[in-house]
């Protein structure tokens, strides 16, 4: 399912190009967010290095600097970046709300929350960031009552006793696809996956994700106990899913185009495609891949299937022409900020145009 959070906000230039005493550092500056709104991450850190050697006090600065290691995903320097611009400038604007926002997205709700708490306080009239509080706070809240059913590879958290039972069967069925799926890919993770198991209801609360997600990833594999869990093949289906974008993560945090993500997911989540096939021959056609770059939250239920269809055929075929193996290092070459037709005619040994011209 889709990032939460994977979005930058959009901001406001002019309001942040304040008057700069040295003009070659200024220029530098005005490249460096120009860069990083057009989204160029690399070229807009770049810039904000060389423009902080000059002017290393400068807590604008420090900003850029971590809201383009954020849009990269190098969250730690992110981190390091927006609290060095806080500690010159605690009022600074921005800087403290996307501090809490990366807090979050390491895992750390607690720090978030304390941040976000600041940002409330400071900025009484903005209900997004209230409404991005109390639901934190109610996650926290949610996850401090949840037990754990816990191996060498995963944590399993859920409510209470009734889930006892589900919580040691989606343990098992996660080992197995752990094993399963990491031996297409040859590569497991390196660290434990945190998983939560929710009600259909906290799970829309949390995630916000569309009525149609079966389970999001985010750096943990949220799941809801719906009645279809209850039978195996759902829940192994299911979990095989998050558990692939969860590997997928570990090889490449960033880059990957949303086909190529849910295509992976859908694809190693259970052996039979036949329903994609399906859908694709009742749709006509199958949608462009180029149209499918960005997350599919945008999309109605019938839409998203295509999409999850389309991305599916394309990418067994990718697994069958190029083996797991290539497959992951186009996967860590695009984490490692390669450009997506470069590193496909590199690693699956044609061209992406090409790939695409030949029906699935
Ligand atoms: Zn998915």
């Amino acid at each position: 399912m889709r990032r939460y959070l994977s979005a930058i906000l959009p901001f406001c230039l002019s309001a942040i190009l304040l008057a700069q005493i040295d003009p070659k550092t200024a220029l530098l500056e005005r490249s460096a967010w120009s860069a990083l709104n057009a989204g160029q991450a690399h070229t807009a850190a770049e810039a904000f290095r060389q423009a902080l050697a000059a002017d290393p006090k400068n807590a604008r600065l420090h900003l850029g600097a971590g809201m383009a290691a954020a849009l990269e995903r190098r969250d730690a320097d992110a981190r390091d970046e927006f609290e060095r611009a806080l500690a010159l400038d605690p009022k600074l604007p921005q800087a403290r709300a996307r501090l809490g926002l990366i807090e979050y997205r390491m895992g750390d709700p607690a720090s978030a929350i304390r941040t976000y708490e600041i940002v409330v306080a400071e900025n009484p009239d903005d209900r997004g960031a209230q409404a991005t509080l109390d639901r934190w706070k109610r996650e926290a809240e949610l996850h401090d009552q949840m037990r754990q059913a816990i191996d060498d590879r995963f944590t399993v958290s859920f409510e209470g006793p009734r889930e006892e039972a589900i919580a040691a069967q989606a343990l098992e069925s996660l080992d197995r696809a752990y094993w399963r799926i990491g031996q297409v890919l040859g590569s497991y993770p390196s660290e434990p996956i945190k998983v939560v198991l929710y009600t259909t209801q906290q799970f829309t609360d949390i995630t916000r994700s569309p009525s149609w997600a079966a389970g999001a990833y985010d750096g943990t594999i949220r799941v809801p106990m719906r009645g279809a869990l209850d039978k195996q093949k759902e829940l192994d289906r299911v979990l095989a899913h998050e558990f692939t974008h969860a590997l997928i993560r570990t090889l490449a945090s960033r880059g990957v185009p949303t086909w190529l993500n849910e295509g992976i997911a859908t694809a190693l989540e259970a052996d039979d495609l036949d329903w994609a096939q399906k859908n694709v021959a009742k749709a006509g056609a199958p949608v462009p891949l180029r149209a499918l770059q960005t997350g599919f939250g945008r999309f109605n239920g019938a839409q998203a299937q295509l999409a999850y269809a389309t991305s599916a055929l394309a990418a067994r075929r990718l697994l069958e022409e190029a083996g797991g193996f290539a497959v992951a290092n186009l996967l860590r070459d695009l984490g490692d900020g390669a450009d997506f037709e470069t590193a496909f005619l590199h690693r699956i040994q044609r061209s992406f145009a090409d790939f695409q011209s030949t029906p699935f």
